[in-house]
């Protein structure tokens, strides 16, 4: 489902992403760990071209992300045409970047009565169908500051899947809120990743990351170092930089 090849990139002079190697396939849950700083965020926002490489190769589902192929050559994308890709794809961010001044139920329509054209009605009753599916049928009209923050978060998963992407990335979505709510995004994640979701997940959860994650990738400073089944890693890391790190979170 998202495979890179040798992807580098910079900002400016510092060098953030020193050629990563990886592939997840599709159903995966494929957790993302390391350090402040170690590019994380920054390759999330590569896979869905909200960053541009510098070098190396990024596919989405078989496609070049943000370019096309034709022979030799490689052109790039229009605005259009990097829209239409980042349709399949849904982001869940640290901060629920909801909009204020909308109901929870508006939140989950938008995207798909403006980007998709689809009628309100029938963009109503599917985000009704998702809020449920998170938990939240009885908070449909509170707008987001009526809401704690695993509430706001779910409304995001929620937003996010009302486009019904090929693949959801998950920028450490947990880490904002106060530990008593952490759980119930969590479950959130865990129905979604039974149900089948590609799921790209940046997290500092081990827990979530070993019961429900297939691989894991331990970056740092820009490369990876080290990749496996969650269980293998967490409990048998092989590199130094890994064991450093993981007796600081766990
Ligand atoms: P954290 O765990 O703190 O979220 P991270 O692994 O997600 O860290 P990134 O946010 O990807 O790390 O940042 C990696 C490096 O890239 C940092 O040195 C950061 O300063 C730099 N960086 C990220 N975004 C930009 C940007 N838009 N412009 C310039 N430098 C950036
Ligand atoms: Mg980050």
């Amino acid at each position: 489902m998202v495979r890179a090849e040798a992807v580098h990139k910079a900002f400016g002079h510092n060098l953030v992403l020193k050629g990563i190697d990886l592939e997840v396939q599709p159903r995966e849950v494929f957790c993302l760990v390391g350090p402040s700083g170690s590019g994380k965020s920054t390759f999330l926002r590569c896979i869905n071209h909200l960053e541009k490489i510098n070098a190396g190769r990024l596919y989405v589902d078989g496609r070049l992300v943000g370019y096309r192929q034709r022979g030799d050559k490689i052109y790039e994308l229009k605005e259009r045409e990097v829209a239409e890709q980042r349709k399949d794809i849904g982001m869940v961010f640290q901060r629920f970047n909801l909009f204020p001044h909308m109901t929870a139920v508006e939140n989950v329509m938008e995207a798909p009565v403006q980007v998709r054209g689809t009628s309100k009605a029938e963009a109503r009753e599917r985000a009704m169908q998702l809020l449920d599916r998170v938990g939240l049928s009885d908070k449909t009209k509170q707008y987001p500051s009526q809401l704690s923050g695993g509430q706001q978060q779910r409304v995001a998963i929620a937003r996010a899947l009302a486009m019904d992407p090929k693949l959801m990335l998950f920028d450490e979505p947990t880490s904002a809120l106060d530990p008593e709510l952490v759980g119930e995004v969590l479950d959130v994640m865990r129905d979604l990743a039974e149900s089948g979701m590609t799921m790209i997940v940046v997290t500092h959860e081990m827990g979530f990351a070993k019961q429900v994650g297939d691989s894991l990738v331990f970056m740092d400073d820009g490369v990876v170092v080290e990749s496996g089944h969650p269980r293998d890693v967490l409990t048998n890391p092989q590199h130094e930089r890994t064991k450093s790190f993981l007796s600081k979170v766990l």
